[in-house]
């Protein structure tokens, strides 16, 4: 049966910057929790950061990608650098991902991690771009299909497609 990684904080872990989270109610995500198939990840809290910390952002309306090719920052809003931070969180998500041979993730939108649709430009602003985060990025580069929360039909859709 196919494991999925996912977001902690859509499981309801408060991980995020600011001490919260996002749960995700949805029957699909209950019912692959039941059957044992999730695999929580904060890629953030496993480089290391604490809860709470400053909110960060990829810098200039950059991306993931950029971020891994080492031609982006990932800025805190205080003014901290954090990029070789994100880079180590993603890498221990992708090392996990393949820890329980998982092909599918499930992340959180909008994140400098774990976002794979929209992330934030950098100006702390509320701004966003069509782009993904770091995880989210080098997960897919290792082949890993990653839908966002908004994307649960369709993560089960492909699921059922390999049953
Ligand atoms: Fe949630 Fe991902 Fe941010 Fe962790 S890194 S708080 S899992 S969005």
């Amino acid at each position: 049966m196919e494991k999925i990684l996912v977001s902690a904080c859509l499981l309801g872990r408060p991980v995020r910057y600011n001490g919260s989270a996002k749960p995700l109610a949805h029957p699909s995500l209950e019912r692959w929790r039941q059957e044992g198939r999730v695999v929580a990840i904060c890629p953030e809290l496993t480089a290391g950061f604490s809860v709470p910390r400053p909110p960060a952002e990829i810098a200039g309306g950059k991306d993931g990608q950029a971020v891994l090719a080492g031609s982006a920052r990932v800025l805190e809003a205080t003014g901290g650098d954090v990029t070789d931070l994100f880079v180590a969180g993603a890498r221990a998500a992708l090392a996990l991902a393949r820890q329980h041979d998982c092909r599918f993730a499930l992340l959180i939108d909008g994140s400098p991690s774990c976002g794979s649709g929209f992330i934030h430009d950098g100006s702390f602003s509320g701004r966003r771009h069509p782009g993904a985060g770091v995880t989210a990025t080098l997960l897919r580069d290792h082949g890993i299909e990653v839908f966002s929360d908004s994307e649960v039909e369709a993560l089960e859709r492909r699921l059922s497609q390999r049953t």
